[in-house]
């Protein structure tokens, strides 16, 4: 059933990496590299089905080809997880032989952090494999990539409210964050500072504290957050926030946010776009991570202000998307889908006349 997936997505390459001294089951997946390098983060997560591990990997790796190929990046999609526990089950050893495996790879596969993993997690792949991006700490490092996603959120949420609102600003609008951690709470210093009015919530005691106590920001409950009278509806969480329960709670024009995978069912996003509701695609809006990264592979080094500029042009890939689907009357995530497959299509297309020209030569 799963070989179907892979077939139907046209994966490239699908890696189950086994290592039984060590403890190391990981699979890499390498959706696209029509584009450049794949890039997708590590994440070590405690799968209860290797199965299970294998369909995040497939989503996850996808989601990260359209990402590169929207944002205009000469980057693939890729994604690797380790099936385990990060808490108990991390050691240098298995960190180390799943560098290996990436550096088998010779570049085709670029990793990088995701849940589960940290900076100090990173080094250790790093003594196996120099194909490794977004390490902090590191001479060249693009930092911590939260605040480059906040970033382009930021400007995504913009473009959705100049296009409802005519609005250039997001001053005095109500923005509603689910979640206050790495993303959200850098987001909610961005919208502080344009004069947003805020509402917010967390699972996590500490991450409302960090919150209120440098901000302005009523705090409801993780339930609450979907019903509240706002503009914006800011996911910022985990995915699958919009389903076909919260959808009908959901109050604001505008949903606009940082998590991937925020749409459980595809067809839903159709369904935001009859209720009147602006859905911001979640791969292009949070897109600043990715963006920054990639700078780190620049040949004169990485340049903030550079990377920078680039995420801040979400605002206006978000405005064609949103002009697009105005016109075409389909969802914004259809249009942004149709945008990124065309461009792939193009290059692929570009390098079979490449091939040909050069065996006509
Ligand atoms: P994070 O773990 O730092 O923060 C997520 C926060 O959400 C945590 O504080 C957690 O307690 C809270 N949370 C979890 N479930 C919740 C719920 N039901 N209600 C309210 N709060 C809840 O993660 P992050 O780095 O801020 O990423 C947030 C989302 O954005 C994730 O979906 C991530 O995949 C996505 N994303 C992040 C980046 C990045 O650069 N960090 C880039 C692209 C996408």
């Amino acid at each position: 059933m799963i070989f179907n997936q892979i077939y139907a997505d046209e994966f490239e390459q699908v890696i189950y990496c086994q290592d039984t001294t060590v403890g190391l089951r990981a699979i890499i997946a390498i959706h696209s590299s029509t584009l450049g390098p794949a890039l997708g983060g590590c994440r070590m997560w405690n799968y209860t089905t290797e199965e299970e591990a294998l369909r995040d990997v497939l989503i996850l790796a996808k989601g990260m080809t359209y990402k590169a190929s929207i944002s205009g990046l000469s980057l693939g999609g890729g994604k690797a997880v380790i099936i385990g526990d990060a808490k108990i089950q991390k050691t240098p050893e298995l960190l180390r032989r799943f560098g290996e495996f990436v550096e088998t790879l010779n570049g085709h596969y670029l990793t990088a952090k995701d849940v589960g993993m940290n900076a100090e997690d990173l080094k250790v792949v790093l003594q196996r494999t120099s194909h490794v991006l977004g390490v902090a700490g590191l001479p060249n490092s693009s930092g911590d990539p939260s605040i480059a996603t906040a970033w382009g959120v930021y400007h995504g949420m913009r473009a959705c409210a100049q296009f409802a609102f005519g609005k250039k600003s997001l001053e005095g609008l109500t923005i509603a964050l689910q979640g206050l951690g790495g993303v959200g709470y850098q987001l909610l210093r961005y919208l502080r500072e344009e004069g947003a009015c805020l509402i917010g919530c967390d699972i996590d005691p500490a991450m409302v504290a960090r919150a209120t106590g440098e901000s302005e920001i009523s705090i409801v409950s993780p339930e609450e957050i979907y019903g509240v009278k706002c503009d914006i509806f800011s996911p910022c969480a985990l995915g699958g926030s919009i389903n076909s329960k919260t959808i009908l709670e959901i109050q604001a024009r505008i949903i606009a946010g940082a998590a991937n995978n925020q749409i459980s069912q595809p067809e839903q996003a159709e369904h935001l776009m009859k209720k009147g509701i602006i859905y911001a695609p979640d791969y292009v809006i949070n897109a600043g991570g990715m963006i920054n990264v990639y700078y780190e592979m620049k040949k004169e080094g990485y340049d903030r202000e550079r990377a920078f500029l680039h995420i801040s042009q979400i605002y206006h890939t978000m405005i064609s998307i949103l002009e697009h689907s105005q016109r075409e009357k389909r969802s914004t995530a259809y249009i942004a889908d149709l945008i990124a497959e065309k461009r792939i299509a193009q290059a692929k297309l570009g390098k079979r006349d490449n091939e040909i020209l050069k065996r006509v030569k």
